[in-house]
């Protein structure tokens, strides 16, 4: 049960583990693609406009170059129909003024720079100023930013794009597309200055990715893969569990059965030797009183004599029989045996049998490990053979009533390990005849667990007992020599 569980946590964990490393990297993929594609689509916006402005540049110079005009003919005012970005063509001869002194200021400035100037920056209204200060003449150019921008050519759809794009002067700023900025999530920044001189515009790019827009069905996907592969493994390890559970029942079957062999034989061979020990006894005495009689029976002494040496042989040949089926000296096979894990792994490969009666056993056990001295096999038998009966008592109560518990404990120099149940208990007689040889009150019993269990338990210097337990069931306790410490200085 423990084991079952505890796959189940580790699965779990795993799953959560793998599944989110797994989304942790599947996002950064999506995010790493989503930056990408924004810095390709601000560069394409920033390259673009850079070429727009630069242009601004040249259509000044050419103005400039073409002076001085035929008196009369304004060229530069046919400008705005070539250039839809150009509102207006302000020209001033030497000795006029400008409308606005700020042009006067910016020509100023163009002047020292020997390029044009910019003035009468209006971002609110999308306007601003190029001044170019040239002989005989000056030119001012007022541009018109919203069709500064090359929609045709725009990498973008603006109005749907996520991506906000504006340009940026002096604390003032120009929105060409909108996007959406929202709360969370990661953002995206692209700030870069046109490259014209002249005009010295940031373009600034941003992209907000939101929660929502994390590749989700790619993640559960992946998370539901991982699952799929963990329930299968795990089925996988249940199987092998199971199957391995199933090959200890069965050693433990076989163990048992041939311990159960040399149990029968060993009792046979104990109800045949009396009789014949007697049967000599009676020869014997019998051939006394021949010796008595007076007439000389040599024939029938002699038949008498071949008797004894028949009931001798048989009885030699019934002794043989029960020297071959001794079980091996278990006294010399001890050593130190955890007994808590004993009664655990005993607890475990049972563990279908109590789910299919419906009990769940309790075990109650000192913190510290108790260790006796026993063989492990032997040990493995007593428990098992004593969890089966508890279980096979419990099925004569209904289901609610069913308790099994197991306690260690250490006590007086011995280990104790005690199997309680809730089930109908034993009357003085059956207790009185528990531990002999085919004594049993079940229908498909052989008898001879518990007899078993007694010798096994003395062989190795320990002892069983059993008990009624109040206010109703049985309780058989075993008893073990505790190990000794290990001297100090060895492992
Ligand atoms: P079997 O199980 O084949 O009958 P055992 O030697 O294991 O042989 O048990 C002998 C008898 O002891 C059982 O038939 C039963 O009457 C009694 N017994 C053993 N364990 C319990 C128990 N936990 N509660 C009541 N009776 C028990």
């Amino acid at each position: 049960m423990l084991k079952a569980q505890q796959h189940r946590w580790v699965g779990l964990l795993l799953w959560g583990l793998i599944s989110a490393l797994g989304c942790v990297m599947l996002a950064r993929i999506e995010l790493a693609r989503q930056r990408e594609a924004f810095e390709t689509d601000a560069r394409i916006v920033h390259r673009l406009l850079s070429q727009r402005v630069v242009q601004h540049d040249a259509v000044m110079a050419t103005l400039a170059l073409l002076q001085p005009a035929t008196p009369g003919s304004q060229p530069e005012q046919r400008l705005s129909a070539l250039y839809p970005q150009i509102l207006s063509v302000q020209r001033r001869e030497s000795g006029a003024s400008w409308p606005d002194a700020r042009l006067l200021v910016a020509e100023t400035l163009s002047r020292a720079l020997r390029g044009p100037a910019l003035a009468g920056v209006d971002f609110a209204r999308g306007r601003y100023y190029l001044v170019l200060a040239a002989e005989p003449a000056s030119y001012a150019l007022q541009m018109d930013l919203r069709a500064v921008v090359p929609w045709s050519e725009w990498p973008m759809a603006p109005e749907t794009s996520a991506v906000r794009v504006l340009i940026e002067h002096e604390g003032q700023d120009w929105v060409l597309q909108p996007g959406r900025l929202g709360q969370g999530g990661w953002r995206f920044d692209f700030r870069k200055h046109l490259a014209a001189e002249s005009q010295p515009f940031d373009v600034v790019a941003q992209r907000q990715v939101g929660w929502v827009e994390l590749p989700w069905s790619w993640m559960l996907g992946w998370a539901a893969l991982v699952a799929a592969v963990l329930v299968g493994w795990l089925a996988l390890l249940r199987q092998r569990t199971a199957r391995r559970r199933a090959e200890e029942l069965l050693r433990l079957g076989q163990v048992t059965r041939l311990n159960a062999m040399g149990e029968l034989a060993a009792g046979m061979a104990h109800e045949l030797n009396q009789p014949l020990t007697a049967l000599l006894a009676n020869t014997q005495a019998c051939t006394r009183l021949l010796d008595e009689v007076p007439s000389d029976m040599p024939t029938i002494r002699s038949a008498m004599a071949q008797a004894v040496e028949q009931a001798r042989r048989a009885s030699a040949v019934v002794s043989r029989l029960r020297r071959a089926v001794e079980r091996p000296d278990l006294a010399a096979q001890l050593q130190p045996v955890d007994l808590m894990q004993a009664v655990q792994s005993a607890l475990y490969l049972l563990e279908p049998e109590f789910r299919r009666r419906n009990v769940l056993p309790t075990l109650d056990a000192l913190p510290d490990s108790v260790t006796v001295m026993a063989e492990p096999v032997a040990l493995e038998q007593i428990i098992h053979n004593l969890l089966m009966n508890a279980l096979q008592a419990l099925e004569q109560v209904p289901f609610k009533e069913r308790q099994l518990s197991v306690s260690v404990r250490a006590t007086g120099g011995l280990g104790e390990m005690a199997v309680t149940d809730s089930g109908p208990g034993m009357t003085d007689e059956v207790l009185a005849r528990i531990f002999e040889p085919f004594f049993t009150t079940r229908e498909a019993g052989l008898g001879l667990g518990l007899s078993l269990c007694e010798t096994l338990a003395a062989g190795m210097h320990g002892n069983l007992k059993a008990g009624r337990h109040a206010p109703r069931g049985a309780v058989f306790s075993l008893s073990l020599p505790l190990a000794l410490p290990a001297p100090p200085g060895k492992p």
